[in-house]
């Protein structure tokens, strides 16, 4: 089932404890396809680059057997630019730079050849620019939407009217206490429920994720690594991966949303592991395999029933 990606195509700029890199491959756009590609084909991305963009990029990703034709190259301006740099504690970390260039007067057109797209990724955009998108697909079976708080204070209404066209909402914890005025993360996704979005998953870094649908929540663990070098792009990889799998099954009951959220916290868990997009360029079935059984490994709760006794008086 196809899988349409949009959001930002960037160069990054990160600084971690562990290192720099400039000017590298980025943007929410990018890591959605690359892990979503693992899982679903076809994978087509919607965004836009400037002159300054290389082809090799393009190449990459085509490479990687995901569709660019609509990944437009304005010649006029200046790639996306996003710097970052990561706090010891790799949950915090500042921006430095955020230069829109070509996304500033982004007006996206969707390919003819995507507009029977099934599944639709809004990466993290304006949601203006979201619901332009959504505007141009013909019936899609699942929206999933990622955000961030700026649009949550700068463009409420905006980002309010987007939501309630959309199945999926993907949120950080902060995020999700910012959007719904709630600090108890229950309360909130009872709150953000009501703003249309059915599902909800919030992310919690190193802490794993929650989803939340009808009346059930399921909790997904992070992996603990050992070696984690770059958190950037963690969360659209998650968002990739929830999303491939769903494309893959053609489905989105409850047992199969869970078996998402453990995909797209495995593939979050490679980005980390080196800069960039650099860990989620190459990965074999096996890689995959092997992390997903030590996932499993990492939950399993033994039975208990022995465990409930009381001591007698
Ligand atoms: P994440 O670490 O999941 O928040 O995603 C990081 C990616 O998002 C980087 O590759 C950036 O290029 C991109 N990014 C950073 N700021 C923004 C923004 N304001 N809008 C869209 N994409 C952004």
């Amino acid at each position: 089932m196809s899988v349409l990606v949009v959001g930002t195509v960037a160069f990054d700029t990160i600084e971690t404890p562990f290192g720099k890199a400039e000017r590298i491959l980025g943007g929410s756009g990018t890591y959605i396809a690359l892990a979503a590609r693992y899982l679903a084909t076809p994978v087509r991305v919607v965004g836009v680059v400037g002159h300054d963009f290389p082809e090799a990029h393009v190449d990459l990703l085509r490479k990687r057997d995901i569709d660019t034709e609509g990944l437009e190259r304005d010649p006029d301006g200046e790639t996306f630019f996003w710097a970052g740099r990561y706090h010891y504690d790799l949950n915090r970390r500042d921006t430095l730079a955020t230069h829109l260039n070509v996304l500033a007067t982004f007006d996206p057109v969707i390919p003819e050849a995507y507009r029977d797209s099934k599944i639709v990724c809004l990466g993290n955009l304006d949601p203006t620019v979201q619901a332009k998108v959504l505007d141009q697909i013909a019936s899609p079976d699942l929206v999933v939407l990622d955000t961030m708080n700026y649009w949550i204070e700068h463009t409420p209404k905006e980002l309010r009217r987007v939501l309630d066209r959309v199945d999926v909402l993907v949120i950080n914890d902060s995020e999700a206490r910012e959007l719904s005025g709630e600090p108890n993360l229950v309360r909130a996704a009872a709150v953000i429920r009501d703003m249309g979005p059915q599902t909800l998953v919030i992310k919690k870094g190193e802490h794993g994720a929650l989803l939340f649908t009808n009346d059930t929540v399921f909790s997904a663990p992070a992996f603990p690594l050992e070696d984690i070098y770059d958190p950037t792009g963690a969360g659209d990889a998650f968002m990739g991966g929830f999303a491939g799998h769903l494309a893959r099954t053609d489905a989105n009951d409850p047992e199969e949303l869970r078996r998402a959220i453990v995909l797209g916290s495995a593939l979050a868990s490679f980005v980390v592991e080196a800069f960039g997009t650099d860990r989620l360029l190459d990965l074999e079935a096996s890689d995959l395999e092997v992390r997903i059984a030590a996932f499993q490994d990492l939950s399993v709760i033994p039975d208990m029933s022995r465990s409930l006794a009381m001591p007698s008086a």
